[in-house]
């Protein structure tokens, strides 16, 4: 059992959401840690937060907290988005719940959870946390860092056992691991970047759109989406792309992007005062898929989180994603103990696959709520969905829900979720109205195809 192996002192790099809640679950396993981190410590006074940056968090990531201890603490700071308030151009609202009365995904600050992460982790006596560490090289054949201190500019060689890397999309461990043998690698960028805006709060704190709604603006070729605060505020991203008639390379100047969120986010903008300058002092960021295999070199260094999958944000997968990957990687160690070997094949193994269909969903999920989710029959077809999953809660689950109300492994939720999809496709002629779903004839083939299903 893991209890009667010696104790390894395991090194950590990131310290990031997934770097943080890696190193709460190697510690809970009686390992030392040692986590490094580029930046300085978040939660330093001298930290001015320019912007609120939200996630959406969702089942897996709250299992993952739940591992820990740590999800009620983060509970208390999380606003509930029980569907997705869409905006058409004339200001029309749509709401589309995500799932059954109760089911919620909750809108987090990624700062705010980074910092409450931080310190749980220095309250473990096991865990030792070092900022403005860069790691600029990993040798791994002799198992060493070159780490940077980004404080003193200067640079040292240490050691590790073993060697996690948390270290996000732009990693320096896989960039080390890219250089060894039979390593695979992709990236693929989307021709749309993003830009972080703000909705103001209202009067005394109070939120001018519905607060427990993920807002969407659906437009065709690209959208704007808005994520509430706790403040009142809400955190809104720009998916644009980067060049064309619509596009970031088209909006130059302070009037041009006035003109365009009035013509298209007309409900938006009075809500906007700081639109133009922050239009202009944010920046713009892109979009990478990123794909690579092994996640290991022999049995002492592991890519988890973006740091192996980095993903398209439009599913709000990534973070929880990496999040599952400790849920994952704390029931192995459970079970191999110190068999690194073993531990780090399974995981890889097993956890690949489901890392490259959430990559998949998140690409597809960028059409649907940039564009389909706009589209009348599409609505339509989601309600007939729900009804089928009302009669038939045993055999269908709407594929949002399997990914991010369940912990089905995301591979599994694709699968079903395109064989739902046929389903669909195939009914979807039958029907022009809901109350279409009760007709003898429409009952008779959603229960033909049910009874050929598992
Ligand atoms: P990161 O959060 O990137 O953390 C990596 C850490 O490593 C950082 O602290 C960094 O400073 C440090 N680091 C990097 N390089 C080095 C180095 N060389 N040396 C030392 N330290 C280093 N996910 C969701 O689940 N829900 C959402 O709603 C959602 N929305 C998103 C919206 C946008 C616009 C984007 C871009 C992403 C979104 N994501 C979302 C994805 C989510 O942000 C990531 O999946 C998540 O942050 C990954 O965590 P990580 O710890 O693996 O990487």
């Amino acid at each position: 059992s893991a209890a009667s192996e010696p104790a390894e002192t395991l090194t950590v790099m990131g310290g990031g959401l997934v770097g943080c809640l890696l190193a709460l679950y190697l510690a809970r396993h009686g390992h030392s840690v040692e986590v490094f981190e580029r930046r300085p410590d978040l939660r330093g006074s001298t930290t001015v937060e320019a912007r609120s940056i939200n996630l959406a968090l969702s089942d897996r990531g709250w299992r993952a907290l739940e591992g820990v201890g740590i999800a009620e603490a983060v509970r208390e700071v999380a606003i509930p988005m029980r569907g997705r308030m869409m905006h058409d151009a004339a200001g029309q609202l749509t709401f589309q719940p995500y799932g059954q009365a109760g089911q919620a995904i909750y809108s987090v600050s990624r700062a705010g959870l980074n910092r409450r992460m931080l310190d749980l982790v220095e309250q473990e006596p096991n865990v030792r946390v070092q900022f403005n560490q860069r790691c600029q090289h990993v040798d791994v054949r002799r198992r060493q860092l070159e780490l940077r201190d980004e404080t003193t500019r200067e640079t040292r060689t240490v050691p590790y056992q073993r060697l996690f890397g948390a270290d996000g999309a732009y990693s320096a461990v896989r960039a080390a691991l890219q250089r060894t043998d039979r390593f695979n690698y992709s990236q693929h960028y989307l021709d749309y970047g993003y830009k972080e805006l703000t909705i103001e709060a209202g009067p005394d704190g109070s939120w001018a759109l519905e607060k427990n709604a993920l807002h969407i603006w659906p437009r065709g070729q690209y959208m704007m989406i808005a994520l509430p605060n706790l403040d009142g505020s809400f955190n809104c991203t720009l998916y644009f792309p980067y060049e064309g008639p619509n596009s970031f390379a088209a909006l130059q100047t302070p009037a041009q992007v006035r003109a365009f969120f009035a013509e298209h986010f007309a409900d938006a903008l009075p809500l906007m005062p700081a639109l133009e300058t922050e239009f202009f002092a944010n920046p713009t960021s892109s979009l990478v898929t990123v794909r690579c295999f092994p996640w290991t070199y022999a049995d002492d260094v592991l890519l988890l989180g973006d740091a192996s999958h980095a993903i398209v944000p439009f599913y709000g997968q990534g973070m929880n994603a990496g999040f599952e990957d400790c849920t994952v990687l704390a029931e192995l160690l459970d079970r191999h103990g110190n068999n690194w070997e073993a531990l780090l094949r399974e995981f890889e193994t097993s956890r690949k696959p489901d890392a490259d269909a959430m990559a998949d969903l998140a690409v597809y999920n960028f059409h649907e709520m940039r564009d389909r989710v706009a589209d009348p029959r599409f609505l339509l077809q989601k309600k007939i969905e729900g009804k089928i999953s009302a009669q038939y809660p045993d055999k269908w689950l709407p594929l949002y829900s399997q990914v991010t109300f369940s912990h089905l492994p995301y591979a599994e939720a694709l699968a079903n979720g395109q064989a739902q999809e046929q389903i669909m496709q195939r009914l979807m002629p039958s029907i022009t109205t809901e109350a279409d779903y009760e007709q003898p004839e429409v009952q008779a083939l959603v229960a033909a195809e049910m009874a050929q299903r598992p």
